[in-house]
């Protein structure tokens, strides 16, 4: 009966390292990322990638008025925040450009 119980302490414990394994991994990755980042002088924003996708539009580049128009038809308007490419230079990394 030993084993039994020295079996279930172990998966608790297992169970216990999984659950705050899982609790931290975004976290851990956040870290891991922007350590990467550091370490390969990528820029802190947007990872070498220069660009920073467009949160207004969701990169789509065009947003759906229908809700503020009148009419109630759905033409999709340019985005007035990225003008409409769906991302923007990267502050950090493109100011100088
Ligand atoms: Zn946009
Ligand atoms: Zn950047």
């Amino acid at each position: 009966m030993e084993n039994i119980t020295a079996n279930e302490i172990a998966g608790l414990g297992v169970g216990a390292l999984l659950l705050a394994a899982a609790l931290a991994t975004p976290k851990v990755d956040a870290f891991i990322a922007r350590g990467q980042r550091r370490k390969l002088n990528l820029c802190m924003e947007c990872g070498g990638v220069t660009r920073i996708p467009c949160m207004r539009c969701k990169s789509r580049g065009t947003l759906n008025q229908n809700i503020f128009s009148l009419e109630g038809s759905s033409k999709p308007t340019t985005c007035p925040a990225c003008r409409g490419k769906g991302n923007f230079p990267c502050p950090s990394c493109c100011e100088n450009n």
